[in-house]
């Protein structure tokens, strides 16, 4: 896996638990869905109601999971965790919501990956708070409604656009994750360290955040690197030696692109002379799938504004001849 992934494993989610904020207060940025879920939440809790569904949109690793836990922690309720892969069939949704108690939260990962049967469940389980248990099979099935006590969906997903209509609105509070400043991603990792009893300088501190790509999870991921390196390397002290080295082994270079991005931003100024190139042929020319090319390479490289796509293919921009210190062609050259 890339060190530069947004996404993680069991492991290292495992490995993320300690780093985690408990409560509001403890998150780090995000300070317009903080206030305004805090409202949402201090009114529910004045009016000892259940707040409204809330729905976190934004890409992996900026703390969708964790404003789920925040959001349980600050109603003093417990957490049900699943996820829209998780649910193969109705049923399995229809056992989950069945068993909630009163003003539980139920946390749904992945939620735009719900099968529609167990869409269409969920949105009048949220609506009406019922569920409608289907007997028998054939003709001579029927559904028995049945009543829930109030809870709270928290529904979280990286593709708020693929959310049907009907299911979308019935989150009363929708929040959208955006990514972290260098800023913030320094606060998480000071944080981050403080947490795992190790001391890290200010300016350590500022370079693995400005290779961070704006997202908490590769943060701490890197800082844990760093931390390897100068247990084994250096003299156990985070600071910007240990940083900058522990990082040029692991090729994130300063803007947080690593070997893969290089290589395609390489090809695509080198092969193609800045391009327009297709996808498929940029992504044959490294030896990797259209697909891995456009989902794990290109967003990062586009938000970053090294590459642009047009109608005719992807094309440099004269950021990504500076990032690789090389010099555009002449457009008026022979
Ligand atoms: P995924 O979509 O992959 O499940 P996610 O958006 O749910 O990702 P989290 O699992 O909540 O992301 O966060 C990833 C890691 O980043 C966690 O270890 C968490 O501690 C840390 N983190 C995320 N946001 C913040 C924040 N605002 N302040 C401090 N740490 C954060």
């Amino acid at each position: 896996e890339r060190i530069v992934t947004p996404a993680a494993d069991e492991l290292e989610r495992a490995a993320e638990a300690a780093l985690r904020p408990r409560r509001l207060e403890e998150f780090v940025g995000q300070l317009v869905v903080r206030d305004q879920l805090s409202l949402v939440l201090q009114a529910a809790l004045a009016r000892g109601a259940t707040p409204d569904h809330v729905l976190l949109s934004g890409p992996p690793g900026l703390g969708k999971t964790t404003l789920a836990m925040i959001i349980a922690a600050e109603l003093g309720a417990s957490l049900r965790v699943t996820s829209g892969p998780a649910i193969q069939h109705a049923g399995d949704l229809a056992a989950v919501l069945s068993s909630l108690e009163e003003g539980e939260v139920l946390f749904i990962d992945e939620i735009h990956r719900l099968a529609r049967p167990a869409e269409e469940l969920l949105y009048v389980a949220m609506e009406d708070f019922r569920v409608d248990v289907v007997v028998g099979k054939g003709a001579g099935a029927s559904a028995i409604p049945l009543s829930l006590p109030p809870f709270t969906v928290v529904g979280a997903t990286t593709r708020a656009g693929l959310l049907p209509a009907p299911l979308r609105d019935r989150f009363g509070f929708t929040g959208h994750l955006d990514f972290y400043s260098p800023d913030e991603l320094q606060r998480v990792l000071v944080r981050s360290a403080g947490l795992l009893g190790v001391r890290l300088d200010a300016d350590a501190a500022h370079e693995i955040a400005g290779r961070s790509r704006g997202t908490p999870r590769i943060a701490n991921r890197l800082l844990r690197r760093v931390r390897d390196w100068a247990q084994v390397r250096g003299d156990g002290s985070l600071d910007l030696r240990a940083a900058r080295s522990a990082l040029e082994v692991y090729e994130v270079d300063e803007l947080g692109m690593d070997r893969l991005d290089r290589a395609v931003l390489g090809a695509l100024c080198t092969r193609f002379n800045g391009g327009p190139v297709g996808l498929s042929t940029l992504a044959v020319t490294v030896g990797e799938e259209s697909e891995t090319v456009e989902t794990v390479v290109e967003p990062f490289l586009v938000r970053e504004g090294l590459i642009g796509r047009t109608p005719r293919g992807r094309v440099a921009t004269a950021a990504a001849w500076a990032h690789l210190g090389l010099t555009p062609p002449d457009p008026l050259a022979p």
